[in-house]
């Protein structure tokens, strides 16, 4: 009997004593039983916890077919869920049995430890789906949040088919266990990493490089092909790790893409914004829309913490990497070779406004692949209260003297760390009372940001669910709604203007600088890391003359007479310090890492100084296209 058919006669044999089940499916990585009355078996929550626990694999109950039609199933939760939620939606997918549930307040939805969702699927027998609206209209996710409804029907057929793959038949012998590095190895940039079991093939990240000689990944590598990937993880949101997912969708990739909620929210939206902003460049993107829809319907999304089976012998776990908004540290068990690998992606090992920092305990690690993109000699980060102090004292001498200060930030991350610390600096009288412009995708990725609230540190929360107050709409706040206001912005009052992107790649944040730059009282304040060959790093080296494009998309020569500022503890990766602390305090100790995600001389530097600080660990330091056996 094939795997698959095994598993369901098992789940059967488990439960069937509880209730009469119609049938069982496997839908992804989840187990799907679907029962005739399944209050039977919800009310015993014992029995899904101990056959889930027995068999090691996710359970979720579900009607055979909805016990109320859709206007009682309406008024039944409108009765239910307390005003306080302010429900702005409820939609019926009929062929699924499914009700999305949109409203402002999701807590009270879910209801304590999820007693509404359960009520609402045992009374009514549709299954509640929650969907946050966020606390500033974004239509960028309204046209997301319908695409994701109607693509429910597709969804579902997709995952049935992944389902055959995933728990196939095993090959058995042993090939061995290996990595293959695609890209980011011993550059920042084009993350993707191969991991080649008995039985299976996973790809670890899939992004480009931005403003880099090589764009994509080796995905021209012997060990890699299309046809044998049997899925694909994506630690988060940042092109430099999702920028080639549709790329492989393009070239015919149907496969499984395991991620976080918000991390597919917003490779959605910058996925988006990158064919929006090629069409207007009369750039041929190498994409299209139908590849992202494609890839949309191929994403499975996981909470932190919650294991599945994503291929034969792999089991998956995402744990909270505290780098983004989703951002994941992933941990591969890998059964056939008794080995566990944890990929940090990009992580920081300190808390801040925005988030706690990433986890460092888990059940088993023999091998880590850490980033290192501040792992040089001098990459000391000052702490985040001395980077405030100085952005604040930048802040207030530029206004004084009557400039306007220019933050070009990255749009995911950045831009909200840096939104959350002038929140506190207004509260506690340290910033000049001066308006924030805020511009480009900055809007929606704030929007997305406060969707999410459970994903955000401990101190947002307990802004948003204690004090019921979203941080990210403070009044000091203005978003710019169309590229027309930028001139006026510029030449107005003392302003602080934070704008993508954070390398001055691209974006508005180059129109601000053209506008910006030749006033010797404006201030340019550099918050991202800069990578080689881009407009940032030319203006953190103290270029005086810069090439930019103008109105007409024509390169102009400008004087740079702003003063340059760079401010380094907003960083959302971990420092010289943090890589060498979470190295010393993981547990358990892996005794192998691999060193990735960095420039070459500063990945030189750190090796010797990790070799010498840690002890029982065998450190590498991979090229790109080199393989390692591990197992
Ligand atoms: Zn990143
Ligand atoms: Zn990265």
């Amino acid at each position: 009997m094939q795997p698959a058919e095994q598993l369901k006669k098992r789940v059967k044999e488990h439960l069937s004593s509880y209730t009469k089940i119609t049938r069982v499916e496997l839908e992804g990585p989840f187990v799907v039983i679907y029962a005739e009355n399944p209050k039977e078996i919800l009310n015993i929550p014992d029995a899904i916890t101990n056959a889930a626990k027995t068999l090691k694999k996710k359970i979720i109950v579900l009607a055979s077919k909805p016990l109320k039609d859709e206007s009682s199933t309406k008024e039944f939760i409108r009765k239910l869920v307390p005003q306080k939620a302010e429900i702005t939606d409820i939609k019926f997918v009929r062929e699924t049995n499914e009700v999305y549930i949109i409203a402002k307040r999701t807590g009270y939805v879910v209801g304590k430890g999820g007693s509404n969702i359960l009520e609402i699927l045992k009374e009514t027998g549709w299954r509640p789906i929650i969907i946050r609206a966020p606390t500033i209209k974004s239509t960028f996710l309204d046209t997301f949040y319908s695409i994701l409804i109607s693509g429910s029907v597709d969804r579902k057929k997709i995952l049935r088919k992944m389902s055959a793959r995933i728990y196939r038949s095993p090959i058995g012998g042993n090939r061995g266990l290996f990595l293959t590095f695609l890209g980011a190895a011993r550059e920042v940039g084009r993350s993707a990493i191969l991991v080649n079991t008995n039985e299976s093939t996973v790809l670890l990240d899939s992004g480009i490089s931005v403003g880099g000689k090589n764009p994509f990944p080796r995905f021209d590598h012997p060990a890699f092909r299309l046809d044998d990937l049997d899925a694909i993880v994506v630690t988060h949101a940042h092109l430099d790790h999702s920028g080639a997912l549709p790329l492989l969708f393009k070239y015919g990739y149907r496969g499984p893409v395991y991620l976080t909620k918000p991390t597919r929210d917003l490779i959605m939206l910058l996925l988006y914004d990158y064919l929006n902003l090629s069409q207007k460049m009369g750039i041929t993107p190498f994409f299209s829309w139908r590849d992202v829809v494609n890839l949309m319907n191929h994403m499975i999304t996981l909470d932190y913490g919650e294991t599945v089976d994503i291929s034969p012998d792999i089991k998956l776990t995402l744990y909270n990497a505290g780098h983004i908004l989703g951002s994941s540290l992933a941990h591969l068990n890998i059964e056939s070779a008794r080995y566990n690998i944890l990929y940090t992606g990009d992580f920081r090992y300190r808390d801040t406004k925005l988030l706690d920092k990433a986890i460092r305990r888990f059940p088993r690690v023999e091998a880590l692949i850490m980033e290192c993109t501040y792992c040089g000699e001098s990459d000391v980060l000052p702490s985040l209260k001395e980077a405030e102090d100085y952005l604040f004292s930048i802040i207030r001498e530029t206004t004084e003297r009557g400039g306007k200060v220019l933050i070009p930030a990255l749009a995911v991350g950045r831009a909200q760390e840096i939104m959350l610390s002038m929140v506190d600096g207004f509260k506690r009288g340290e910033l000049p009372d001066v308006p924030i412009y805020l511009d480009g995708m900055i809007y929606d990725s704030t929007a997305i940001h406060s969707a999410y609230p459970d994903y955000l540190s401990s101190y947002v929360r307990n802004r948003v669910f204690k004090e019921d107050k979203d941080p990210f709409t403070d009044p000091h706040f203005n978003f710019i709604g169309s590229p027309d206001e930028r001139p006026d912005v510029t030449t107005g009052g003392p302003a602080v203007i934070i704008a993508p992107s954070g390398m001055l790649t691209g974006g508005p944040s180059v129109e601000y600088l053209r506008l910006m730059a030749p006033n010797e009282s404006n201030s340019i304040v550099l918050v991202s890391y800069q990578a080689e060959g881009t407009l940032g790093r030319k203006i953190r080296e103290g270029a005086k003359e810069i090439r930019v494009p103008n109105e007409e998309g024509e390169l102009v020569t400008i004087k740079v007479k702003a003063r340059v500022h760079v401010v380094e503890g907003f960083s959302a990766h971990a420092d010289k310090v943090q890589l060498l602390t979470y190295l010393n305090t993981i547990e358990p100790r892996p005794h192998r890492v691999f060193l990735v995600h960095g420039e070459e001389s500063k990945i030189r530097s750190f090796m010797p100084l990790a070799h010498k600080s840690i002890s029982g660990m065998r450190f590498s330091s991979p090229h790109v296209g080199e393989t390692f056996k591990l197992a």
